[in-house]
């Protein structure tokens, strides 16, 4: 029998495509040091229209539904709950934001996204909108039961890769933020985050809340995430005074009451150009990688098709394909 194909990393990446390596009934190994990684301080977000400029996610419509059956799937085999549907509500907070948000409600890869305008919760914004088809994954619930499972088989195991030792270097490289800093495959735009966990004193909100570059995602039983913020220059995971105070005005702005900060977390966001993953050979192994700020949406349809690369030689997409992306940006 050949040798099992050997993960590196078992963050949103590597599991995804373990469980593709996995449903194909294909050998495989799964390797992680476990001493961090973006996903397991990741809210989970999935917002399909996003940002400032209210934009589709990249090729949503097409991610999206694979990611949520995906999740689903996982959810009935691994006996947990990871993905929780929330609508979006998105706030407008000046009569130039709203502008840009009215012009493109019927956009055609706007409008399937949209439920409808609300009216706003307070005085604070100017207009609202509702938006469907969102919700939050609970990437470490996913991380931890697909460990346990992969644990039981015997496929997952602690421990620190090297590039330098021959039977690594032919590994799936799934390092997120740390391989690139390390400079694997070459420049990245890797940016720092930092969240904060919030109990809610005295009030409820069943939507994710979004405005000027923020978001308060609701966990039930009254908690609540809040983010987040970018840093591109000090790329590390602790967690800080400045970060803690810009992410309390961003849940100031957008929480309908009072609330307490019970926890604090900070991460680094694996990217190479925006949120936009990149898979393919990688020296002598293969490398998944660059998932930015939006691994719960394209860790499952990335994963599906680098393993169909790997194992059927099925090339993916020029979008996704690393070897294009390094010679685009060679010149
Ligand atoms: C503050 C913050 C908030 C975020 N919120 C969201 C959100 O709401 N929605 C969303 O979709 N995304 C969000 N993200 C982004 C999300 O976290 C990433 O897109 C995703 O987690 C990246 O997954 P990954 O597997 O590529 O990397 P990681 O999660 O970093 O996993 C890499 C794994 O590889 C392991 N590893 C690395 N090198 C080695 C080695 N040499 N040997 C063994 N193991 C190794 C690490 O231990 C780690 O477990 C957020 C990120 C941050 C920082």
């Amino acid at each position: 029998m050949s040798a099992p194909h050997r993960i590196i990393g078992q963050g949103l990446a590597g599991t995804c495509l373990a469980w593709a390596f996995h449903d194909r009934g294909v050998p495989f190994e799964i390797v992680d040091r476990e001493n961090g990684g973006s996903s397991r301080v990741a809210a989970g977000m999935i917002n399909p229209v996003t940002g400032k400029n209210f934009q589709p996610s990249w090729r949503i419509a097409e991610f999206m539904p694979e990611a949520v059956d995906f999740y689903q799937r996982l959810e009935v085999r691994l006996g947990g709950v990871f993905w929780h549907p929330l609508p979006v509500l998105r706030l407008a907070s000046s009569a130039a934001d709203w502008d840009k948000i009215r012009g493109k409600l019927e956009d055609p890869e706007v409008s399937p996204w949209v439920a409808g305008e609300v009216p706003p919760p307070d005085d604070r914004w100017v207009a609202a909108v509702e938006l469907k088809g969102g919700g939050r994954l609970d990437v470490p619930g996913f991380l931890q039961a697909s460990r346990e499972f992969f644990s039981a088989l015997g496929v997952y195991r602690q421990a620190e890769a090297d590039p330098a030792s021959p039977e690594d270097a032919r590994g799936i490289w799934c390092e997120g933020a740390t391989g690139l800093i390390a400079g694997r495959p070459g420049q990245h735009r890797c940016a720092k985050g930092e969240i904060l966990t919030l109990r809610a004193d005295g009030w409820d909100e069943p939507h994710i809340r979004v405005a000027d570059g923020g978001w308060l995602i609701p966990l039930g039983d009254g908690i609540f995430k809040a983010g987040a913020t970018y840093v591109w220059d000090v790329l590390d995971a602790t967690p800080t005074e400045k970060g803690r105070r810009q992410v309390e005005e961003i849940a100031h702005r957008l929480a309908p009451g009072p609330f307490e900060v019970i926890g604090h977390d900070a991460g680094v966001r694996p990217i190479l150009r925006r949120s936009q993953p990149l898979i393919g050979p990688l020296g002598e192994g293969w490398f998944f990688n660059g998932l930015g700020s939006k691994g719960s949406l394209y860790a499952p349809g990335v994963a599906r098709r680098l393993a169909e690369w790997i194992l059927d030689g099925v090339e993916p997409d020029p979008d996704l394909d690393l070897r294009r992306f390094l010679a685009s940006v060679k010149h």
